[in-house]
């Protein structure tokens, strides 16, 4: 017996145990560490994927969590997202700074 619809539909119902026999099956399939790898490593995949999208369009995280929670949905997302603008830095220490920042908070040189 597989664990599938299928399954589901040629349950006898007169048989009780079947039913528990099935979902055993159903919930050991679940728990199968194969399983999990295979997502856990799925997952890393695509994060480091979106992640090297998200380095031409200099957004790394936004595209590494958009790629790791949909995958290659995500991908696609992050390709038609725009690209973000590079922080300014400053002229006089080369820290970054907010843009509209009148004054550097870091060495306090004015922008
Ligand atoms: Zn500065």
């Amino acid at each position: 017996m597989s664990c599938d619809l299928s399954a589901l539909a040629n349950l006898d119902p007169s048989d009780a145990d079947a039913a528990q026999r099935l979902l055993d099956q159903c919930t050991a399939a679940l728990t199968d560490p194969s399983l999990w790898i295979w997502a856990i490593v799925f997952t890393v995949v695509c994060a480091v994927v979106g992640a090297l999208i998200g380095r031409y369009k200099n957004a790394v995280v936004r595209d590494a969590v958009l790629g790791a929670a949909l995958g290659p949905i995500g991908w696609i997302i992050s390709l038609l997202l725009p690209a973000q603008r590079p922080k300014p830095a400053c002229p006089k220490c080369r820290r970054i700074v907010d843009a509209g920042d009148a004054h550097c908070r870091h060495c306090g040189a004015k922008q």
